[in-house]
C-alpha cells in the first residue's frame, strides 16, 4: 500500500515524498490509522522499524488540520537520550518541511543559549517538544513550564527509560499534563513494569505488537543454574542421550572456549567439530556440509554461525554461557525448531551470569523454565 491511502494532510504527504519514503513499514501501517482516530496506543516495536514516522506523521497531520494555539505546547515526546531527542527533532523538520509546524529538542548538557530557547518554548508554547525526562523536569521545577494544553504525549523507548531509572520523572511529567489527551507509548520489549506504566497513563489503548525478534513458540526453552566447573560434565551428560539428541549445536562466546569444549567433548568420546573465526572459509564450508550430512553429532560454535545459517533438524541448542545480547540469544536458539519441527534450547547460567539471564527474560517478556541441577561429584 502507499501513504496516500492514509488520511494524512497533503503537506505531510509532500514531506513523506521529499524524504523518499515509498511505502509504509508494518508499524506505520498499523499505527497511523489508530493515531489518526485519536486512540491511545501501546506499541511493541524496535528501533529501525520506522516507529518515529509511525507516531510523528499522524500527529503532524492532526496539527496541520487544526488551528494551533500558539501559547501552548501541543505535543510532548519524551525520550531516554539526547541523541534520540536530536534525531527525532531532525526527522520532524524533514516531515514538516511543507507544514507550518516546528519542533524543539529539550535536553541537558548544552549551551546556555539553548536553555533560554528551551525555556521560551516551554513557557510560551511550541507545537512539538522532544525532551529527555531529566532536563524537562529541571525546567518544570523552575515554575514557568506550561504543559496544560498538551494534546498528545509520546513516550518513546519506554523500556529504556525505565531501565535508566526515569519512572518517577515520567510520572512527575505526566502529572503536569491534562487528563484529556492522547497518549502513545512505544517500547522494544513488554516486561511487567512497562505494562504497569501503561496501565497508569494510557486509557483503553490499542495494542500493536511487532517485535521481530521473538523465538518460535515450538522451541522448548530451559535453563540450568550451574557453576562453571560443572558445565562440561552436564553437557556431556545431555549429549550422551544419543537416541534423543542426534544433532546439536553448542554455543560459546569466545573461540578459545569453543576450542576447549571441542577438545574435552572429543576426549569424552563425543563426535564433534568446531566452528569459529580462525577457520578458513573452505574449512567452514566443509564443517557445515559435514554437519548437515550428519557426519558428526555436535557442532561447537561461536555466534558466527548463529545468524542466518539454515540447518534443518537440530534437536538441541546448548548455550554454554549466556549471551550478553538478548538478540544473540534469540538467534542462537532459533537454530533449532526450524520449519515445523520442535526443538529444545538449554542455557547454562553460572552465578555471574544472572544479570544477563534477567535481561533476556525481560526481552522475551517471560521467565525461562529452570531445570534443577544436582552435581554428581
Ligand atoms: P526509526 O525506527 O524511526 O528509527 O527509523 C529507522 C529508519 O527508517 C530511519 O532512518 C527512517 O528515516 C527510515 N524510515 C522510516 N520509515 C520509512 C519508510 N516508510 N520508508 C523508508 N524509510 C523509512
Amino acid at each position: 500500500m502507499s501513504f496516500s491511502r492514509f488520511n494524512l494532510h497533503p503537506t505531510v504527504l509532500e514531506g513523506i515524498s521529499a524524504m523518499g519514503y515509498e511505502k509504509p513499514t508494518p508499524i506505520q501501517e498499523a499505527a497511523i490509522p489508530v493515531i489518526l482516530e485519536g486512540c491511545d496506543l501501546l506499541a511493541c516495536a524496535q528501533t529501525g522499524t520506522g516507529k518515529t514516522a509511525a507516531f510523528m506523521l499522524p500527529i503532524l497531520s492532526i496539527l496541520a488540520n487544526q488551528e494551533h494555539d500558539s501559547t501552548t505546547v501541543d505535543t510532548l515526546v519524551v525520550v531516554p537520550t539526547r541523541e534520540l531527542a536530536l534525531q527525532i527533532d531532525q526527522q520532524v523538520e524533514g516531515f514538516a518541511y511543507f507544514a507550518p509546524v516546528s519542533s524543539i529538542a529539550v535536553y541537558g548538557g548544552s549551551e546556555g543559549s539553548n536553555w533560554d530557547r528551551q525555556r521560551q518554548a516551554l513557557e510560551h508554547g511550541a507545537e512539538i517538544i522532544v525532551a529527555t525526562p531529566g532536563r524537562l523536569l529541571q525546567h518544570i521545577q523552575m515554575g514557568y513550564v506550561n504543559l496544560r494544553g498538551v494534546k498528545h504525549l509520546v513516550l518513546d523507548e519506554a523500556d529504556r527509560m525505565l531501565d535508566m531509572g526515569f519512572y518517577d520523572d515520567i510520572m512527575a511529567i505526566v502529572a503536569q499534563l491534562p487528563a484529556k489527551r492522547q497518549t502513545l507509548m512505544f517500547s522494544a520489549t513488554m516486561p511487567q513494569n512497562i505494562r504497569k506504566l501503561a496501565k497508569s497513563i494510557l486509557i483503553d489503548p490499542v495494542e500493536i505488537n511487532l517485535a521481530v525478534s521473538k523465538p518460535a513458540e515450538n522451541i522448548l526453552q530451559a535453563v540450568y543454574h550451574v557453576h562453571a566447573s560443572h558445565k562440561l560434565s552436564l553437557l556431556a551428560e545431555l549429549l550422551g542421550k544419543k537416541d534423543v539428541v542426534q544433532s546439536a549445536i553448542v554455543f560459546a562466546s569466545t573461540k578459545a572456549e569453543v576450542k576447549s569444549i571441542e577438545g574435552k567433548l572429543r576426549n569424552e568420546g563425543v563426535s564433534v567439530a568446531a566452528m569459529h573465526s580462525d577457520l578458513e572459509q573452505k574449512q567452514r564450508e566443509t564443517v557445515m556440509r559435514d554437519f548437515r550430512n550428519r557426519k558428526f553429532q555436535v557442532l561447537v560454535a561461536t555466534d558466527i554461525v548463529a545468524r542466518g545459517i539454515d540447518i534443518e533438524d537440530i534437536d538441541l541448542v546448548v548455550n554454554y554461557d549466556v549471551p550478553a545480547d538478548p538478540e544473540d540469544y534469540v538467534h542462537r536458539i532459533g537454530r533449532t525448531a526450524r520449519a515445523q519441527s520442535d526443538g529444545v534450547a538449554i542455557t547454562f547460567v553460572s552465578p555471574d551470569q544472572q544479570k544477563r539471564l534477567k535481561s533476556i527474560e525481560n526481552f522475551l517478556g517471560s521467565k525461562i523454565f529452570v531445570i534443577p541441577f544436582e552435581p554428581n561429584d
